[in-house]
């Protein structure tokens, strides 16, 4: 399939993920089906969309035109049969979890056309295990987006192991099509952004285990001695304890390789509860703010 050749594209999954990476390609022109076994997820993510273009129209980026054709461009589905059927590309962003997207490929194998490519925009989980799970695995990819979609200009496109260089150059030219900034990558753990950030976060959290500093003092020194915009832990809160510790463990198991064992401290507080942001707590407290200014109650000195 030629980019020129995608007008439709179906979003499976409409979490976190799912809204944004559906809001880039409606406000680029697509006709977008988000489809979610969810209803109450489909209509949170057209609320998140709409309020997010609002944002963007307060900003001047956008004239008001443009925020209510995106709107008009995005239809949602409870069936994936009824919204994938006549789609030319799919992007699967649904839960993190193997058993889920292998039986979504598996069915999105049966319903789409056979030239349709589709691609996942999975963290951890192999491209070329998804592609197996299908009779095209020529046309199965990764399509990495960085949250949030709208925002971050990073994709970084994943070649599984079957994956043909027509695929690739169809996903490169589509994601510079949306204004992306594609990097081609090969399918081993953590791909390239998780190999080197995960690591460099379990340091930060080894650092601050084993005493070496505290939380403000670790991400202070990483902001101001290395120009980071946010500090390792602080971003740790930001994606997720949970999900950093599972990315850990992907590599960990992947490369059979001690480096990337997850450092005891994220696993209790993973098993406490304390996932970051989403959790109200995590290196910082965020009871009163979501911005990191007060390091949560078990790390203060
Ligand atoms: P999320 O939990 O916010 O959303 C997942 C959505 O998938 C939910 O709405 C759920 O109802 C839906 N879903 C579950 N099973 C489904 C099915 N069978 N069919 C259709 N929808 C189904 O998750 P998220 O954070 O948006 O992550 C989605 C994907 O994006 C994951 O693969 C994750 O690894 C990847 N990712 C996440 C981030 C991030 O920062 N959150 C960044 C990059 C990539």
């Amino acid at each position: 399939m030629q980019t020129e050749n995608i007008r439709k594209v179906a979003v499976v999954g409409a979490g976190t993920m799912g809204n944004g990476i559906a809001h880039v390609f409606a406000q680029t022109g697509y006709e977008v089906h988000l489809i979610d076994v969810s209803k109450s997820a489909l209509e949170r993510a057209v609320e998140t969309i709409r309020k997010n273009l609002m944002r963007l129209l307060n900003k001047e980026k956008i004239d008001e035109q443009t925020k209510e054709q995106t709107l008009h461009n995005i239809h949602t589905f409870d069936n994936l049969f009824e919204g994938a059927k006549d789609v030319d590309f799919v992007v699967e962003a649904a839960t993190e979890n193997p058993e889920i997207k292998f039986k979504i490929f598996r069915d999105l194998d049966q319903i789409t056309r056979p030239e349709v490519i589709l691609a996942t925009n999975t963290s951890s989980i192999s491209i070329t295990r998804i592609a197996r799970q299908t009779n095209r695995p020529d046309k199965v990819i990764g399509m990495h987006f960085m949250n949030p979609v709208p925002i971050m200009k990073l994709v970084e496109v994943i070649s599984g192991y079957s994956t043909s260089a027509a695929t690739l150059d169809t996903v490169i030219a589509l994601s510079e099509k949306l204004g992306k900034v594609p990097v081609s990558v090969s399918d081993y753990p953590g791909f390239v952004a998780n190999r080197i950030l995960m690591p460099m976060i379990n340091e930060a959290i080894e650092a601050l285990q084993t005493g070496v500093a505290g939380v403000k003092e670790i991400d202070t020194v990483l902001k101001l001695g290395a120009n980071f915009p946010m500090g390792p832990l602080q971003l740790a809160d930001f994606i997720g304890l949970d999900v950093c510790l599972a990315i850990l463990n992907v590599m960990y198991e992947g490369f059979k390789d001690p480096k990337y064992a997850p450092n005891p401290l994220l696993v209790n507080m993973v098993e406490a509860g304390k996932l970051g942001v989403k959790s109200g707590e995590g290196f910082y407290d965020y009871s009163e703010s979501r911005k990191a200014e007060k390091v949560a109650k078990a790390f203060r000195r």
